[in-house]
């Protein structure tokens, strides 16, 4: 049974309003006061998980160590948190109803007529307990995905409504994230969609013990007064969300409204110790009075949505800090890149990444981009795809092996650098088929790889079908780019480098799924020191 206390956090009104963020920023602050936490995300989607989503549908897929495809919210916990993820941290409502009828099929109901309530509701309530079973936590923070109101979420929120029933009222509490709508003709605050909504969330036989009210401007009192009066909670307990500079202000902007102290008084926990919170601040005064500023290129083709390449994005914020430079992006589309336009698009970068991705669609721009970086010795860092990219150029264009491609774009290329492996030719189905989770690699002495990392055995998660094909290595080596990474059980090429370049590292895993406020990546950090220097000696 259970032994932590337990979270839900709830929206209503729309999606979007960031409950990733402020259950991140919830547990961020009770962590920060001793708490173990942890915080997980059921979506009420059919997918079994977003392994299969098109980046454009829900942007970025968030690998864990241990391989599992999640939301990209489970990123936001474990940059907040510093402490990784699992399978067990994210659920859809696919896999809900996978368990339940594989067990049908297995004849586990005896007999009985299988139905929303109790067994979808069941196993619902089961995946809610699995991390508090473990025992490591106090709190555990649970993210119902989507809005109070869908079809979709129904069963979620019965399932929410019966634990706290069952597990009693001190040990949970609720949170619904709303939103309060400005009206310029009016100039006014609305708090009508905020009272339907928990209106809505009482249907369902829930209701909230804290409201967190997402807002363009201060809420007046008399407001708070009101919202509390029509939806049954405490004044105190209605939390201002207002729009911040950045998410990493929103655990500052809920300590001073009080959030962690409400959640705290509301389920009988002791106030064990301010939260120390001061190594986030040093972050923030750092990321905010940078000392200096580069462009970086972002060369990929899902630039419409950044959400796509969300844990980059989130690895610049980091490394900036750390080097107290403020990284500017500059969203460019592969598939608008060509050898005649290269020069005037990507002229003016201080570096240059190339970013992950699948399928044809973009793949020569790229190659353009890494040709650019290669001979202009502009800071270059390629990520999965953009490493094989960088691979490709090199063959092409410095050991002249004509139409060198990875097998994933042209199967008949005469000469496959980047291949399948063995083990993957079979395999047919799509959802959680790729090279995934954390792999082990072997850094080689006197590279950059082992400058930057500073020891010689690192980890890194994987996302991936196609590998370095090893047959190239030694003519690869003998013209310069070298395998500076390696994994030590297969012998697969995890990172490459340039020797006569200043900056150009390719890396076959993804390691921006593994830098956190606490601990920015060392390839990041490096990546925006090399491209300030650059934009240094250029001047
Ligand atoms: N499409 C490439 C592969 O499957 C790269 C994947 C990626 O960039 N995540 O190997």
């Amino acid at each position: 049974m259970a032994s932590a206390k337990h979270i839900f956090v709830t929206g209503g009104v729309t999606s979007s309003l960031g409950k990733g963020i402020i259950s991140s920023s919830l547990g961020k602050l009770l962590q920060a006061r001793g708490f173990s936490v942890a915080i997980q995300k059921f979506d009420p989607y059919i997918n079994i998980d977003p392994g299969t989503l098109n980046p454009y549908e829900h942007g970025e897929c968030y690998v864990t160590d241990d391989g599992a495809e999640t939301d990209l919210d489970l990123g936001h916990y474990e940059r907040f948190l510093n402490v990784p993820t699992s399978q067990a941290n994210n659920i859809t409502t696919g896999r809900i109803y996978f368990n339940v009828i594989t067990k049908e099929r297995e004849g586990a109901f005896l007999g009985k007529t299988v139905q929303v309530v109790p067994h979808i509701t069941d196993e619902i309530k089961r995946n809610c307990l699995l991390l508090d079973q473990t025992g490591k936590y106090d709190i555990v923070i649970t993210e119902i995905g989507g809005c109070v109101g869908d079809i979709e979420a129904l069963p979620f929120l019965e399932a929410v409504r019966q634990l706290r029933w069952e597990l009693g009222p001190t040990e949970t509490l609720v949170i619904h994230l709303t939103l309060l709508p400005y009206l310029n003709s009016a100039k006014e605050l609305k708090t009508k969609p905020t009272q339907h909504s928990v209106k809505q969330l009482s249907e369902a036989g829930i209701s909230p013990d804290i409201l967190v009210c997402r807002t363009e401007h201060h809420i007046p009192v008399d407001m708070r007064k009101k919202i509390a009066l029509f939806c049954n909670v405490n004044v105190n307990s209605v939390i201002e969300s207002i729009d911040a500079e950045t998410i990493y202000d929103v655990p500052l902007l809920m300590k001073k409204e009080k959030l962690d102290e409400r959640v705290l008084s509301k389920l009988k926990l002791a106030h064990k110790t301010e939260p120390n919170i001061e190594s986030w601040k040093e972050f923030l005064g750092k990321l905010k009075n940078p000392t200096s500023e580069v462009t970086v290129g972002l060369v990929g083709k899902y630039v419409e949505l950044p959400d796509a390449y969300k844990s980059i994005v989130e690895s610049f914020v980091h490394a900036g800090a750390v080097n107290e430079c403020k990284v500017k992006i500059e969203w460019i589309h592969s598939e608008k890149l060509s050898k005649e336009n290269v020069t005037q698009i990507l002229g003016n970068l201080d570096a240059i990444l190339v970013a992950p991705g699948f399928g044809e669609r973009g793949f020569e721009g790229k190659l353009d981009a890494v040709q650019f970086a290669r001979v202009n010795k502009i800071p270059f860092f390629g990520i999965c795809l953009g490493m094989q990219c960088a691979v490709v150029e090199f063959a092409r264009n410095v050991l002249g092996l004509k139409n060198a491609a990875s097998v994933e774009m042209n199967k008949d290329t005469p000469h496959p650098v980047i291949d399948l492996m063995e083990s993957q030719k079979d395999v047919t189905l799509k959802g959680g088929t790729m090279r995934l989770g954390a792999y082990a690699c072997d850094l080689q002495k006197g590279s950059k790889a082992y400058a930057i990392y500073g020891k010689a055995k690192i980890k890194e998660r994987h996302r991936h079908r196609y590998e370095f094909n090893s047959k190239y290595l030694a003519q690869f080596e003998k013209a310069g780019m070298m395998a500076s990474g390696i994994n030590p059980d297969t012998k697969l090429v995890e990172i490459i480098e340039l020797k006569d370049h200043p900056h150009f590292i390719g890396a076959q895993f993804h390691p921006e799924l593994k830098s956190t406020v606490l601990a920015p990546h060392p390839l990041f950090v490096d990546f925006v020191k090399a491209a300030i220097l650059y934009s240094k000696n250029r001047k």
